[in-house]
């Protein structure tokens, strides 16, 4: 939808131009590069796009990682995403990132600054002036994948049953056998049984 509408405000500005400016005015889409890495999938020129564009790279990550529903480092020029994410996928979730954050909706020129004035952001078009109100954006919400028996992981600990240490994450409730305190351990996971996962204590974590 948002991509629609980007396309339809980008088709809009560039029809009301003077045959002559077209072809220099014309904003070519920034191209976003990725590659699928087992269980990651790694965006190469995240900073590149995001200085071609004029934004913080970190906005643009917490976006792209809100929108695919994963979490992800970023270290400057590289974001690596927890999951498997086609090129054409995340290409059109920065497109609709330009949408939302990047083109003017008035004229449809990307020529734009963010501007906060009474905790309100707005989007202000240096071609046209117009001053559009923006959404924030939220940090993603981790989405938890489901781990493998055999698998270790970290369980951050919030009550003690009996011998066991029960934590709360996601939609999963992690059972860790022989566990005698809250906190962090790092656990093997024995059984999956539906969303309950069995899990035989390690170590504790600081
Ligand atoms: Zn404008």
């Amino acid at each position: 939808m948002q991509r629609e509408r980007y396309l339809q405000l980008l088709e809009r500005a560039y029809a009301q131009l003077p045959e002559t400016v077209k072809e220099h005015s014309r904003f070519i889409i920034p191209t976003v590069i990725s590659r699928i890495q087992g269980k990651i999938t790694v965006i190469t020129n995240l900073g590149d796009v995001s200085k071609a564009v004029n934004r913080d790279p970190e906005m643009i990550a917490k976006f792209l990682m809100k929108e695919l529903g994963t979490s992800g480092m970023f270290d400057g020029q590289q974001l690596i995403l927890k999951g498997q994410f086609r090129q054409s996928q995340i290409q059109s979730k920065y497109e609709s990132f330009l949408a939302q954050f990047v083109i003017c909706p008035e004229c449809g020129k990307p020529d734009t600054k963010i501007i906060k004035e009474d905790r309100i952001s707005f989007l202000k078009c240096e071609a046209c002036g117009s001053k559009n109100p923006i959404g924030g954006i939220r940090v993603t919400k981790i989405k938890i994948e489901k781990p493998e028996v055999g698998e270790e992981i970290i369980v951050p600990i919030t009550r003690i049953e009996g011998n066991n240490g029960i934590a709360h994450v996601g939609n999963y409730r992690i059972i860790v056998r022989n566990v005698k305190e809250e906190g962090k351990v790092k656990a093997r996971v024995t059984e999956i049984v539906g969303n309950e996962i069995y899990a035989e204590y390690i170590k504790t974590v600081k």
